[in-house]
């Protein structure tokens, strides 16, 4: 079945002179899948994903989510959407400076009715599962780059979103911590959940099994890599 579907959308800026940042896209994301978006810097890409991710709204065309058309929903029930379907992970990981890894990962949690000890033990148990379970009290500032971004992939869990928009997620990581980040998200994928990823990097995009070009806003192709990943495992 289709987790995301956009049906010739388009997103114009309103400037001196019209930006067409996205310009008739047409794109389905099945249940499960793995897409990385490539394109030169100015393509549309972000523009894409914060139009799938319901950050933003598209001037032309219509998309769904689980079947849903997004514009026929109210702005809460938009929020609510992002808030559990969604989950998002950003190139300069936005963690709260002055909270505990604990504390970041169980911040989307803030609206749940649990009890403050159900919130660590979630928080606990999602920070084990990216290998961070001895650091639950270290405040960002006291972890590595690779370290900061598993927090930022945990707190992007923590409400089980079935669809994860990662904008850049190795952007600002080395090498091997890149290869670690992309271990983590593709064991995300291979468990059913959805990702949709942006990159510049062909050694990340190599992890999907679609990559969708972007130029000037448009689709220009999708090229399919599927078979090429479970030669290479
Ligand atoms: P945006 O695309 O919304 O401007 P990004 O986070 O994608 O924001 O990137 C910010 C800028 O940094 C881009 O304009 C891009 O030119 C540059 N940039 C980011 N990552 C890379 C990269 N890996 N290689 C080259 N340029 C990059
Ligand atoms: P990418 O992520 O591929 O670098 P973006 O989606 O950030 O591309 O940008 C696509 C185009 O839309 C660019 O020409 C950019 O300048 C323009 N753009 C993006 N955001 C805005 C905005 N908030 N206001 C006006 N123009 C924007």
């Amino acid at each position: 079945s289709t987790a995301v579907a956009l049906e010739d959308v388009g997103r114009t800026y309103q400037l001196a002179e019209p930006v067409h940042a996205v310009d008739g896209v047409s794109l389905e994301l099945e249940n499960g899948s793995f897409t990385a978006v490539m394109g030169p810097s100015g393509s549309g890409k972000s523009t894409l994903m914060n139009l799938i991710g319901c950050l933003d709204t598209p001037t032309a065309g219509g998309i769904e989510i689980g079947g849903n058309p997004v514009a026929n929903l109210s702005n809460a029930e938009r929020a609510r959407l992002r808030g559990t379907e969604i989950g998002f992970v950003f190139q300069t990981f936005n963690l709260m400076p002055r909270l505990t890894a604990a504390e970041n990962v169980s911040l989307p949690l803030v609206f749940h009715d649990d009890v403050d000890q159900d919130r660590r033990e979630r928080a606990r148990e999602l920070l084990e599962r990216v290998g961070l379970g001895d650091r639950l009290d270290h405040v960002p500032s006291e972890l590595s780059g690779g370290q900061r971004q598993r927090v930022a992939l945990a707190r992007a869990l923590v409400n089980e979103p079935t669809l994860v928009l990662a904008d850049e997620p190795t952007g600002n990581l080395d090498t091997d911590t890149e290869a670690e980040i992309m271990d983590l998200l593709v064991e995300l994928n291979e468990a059913g959940t959805t990702l949709l990823v942006v990159t510049h990097e062909r050694t990340v995009a190599e992890y999907a099994d679609h990559v969708v070009h972007l130029l000037d806003g448009h689709l220009e192709d999708i090229e399919h890599l599927g078979s090429a990943r479970d030669v290479t495992v």
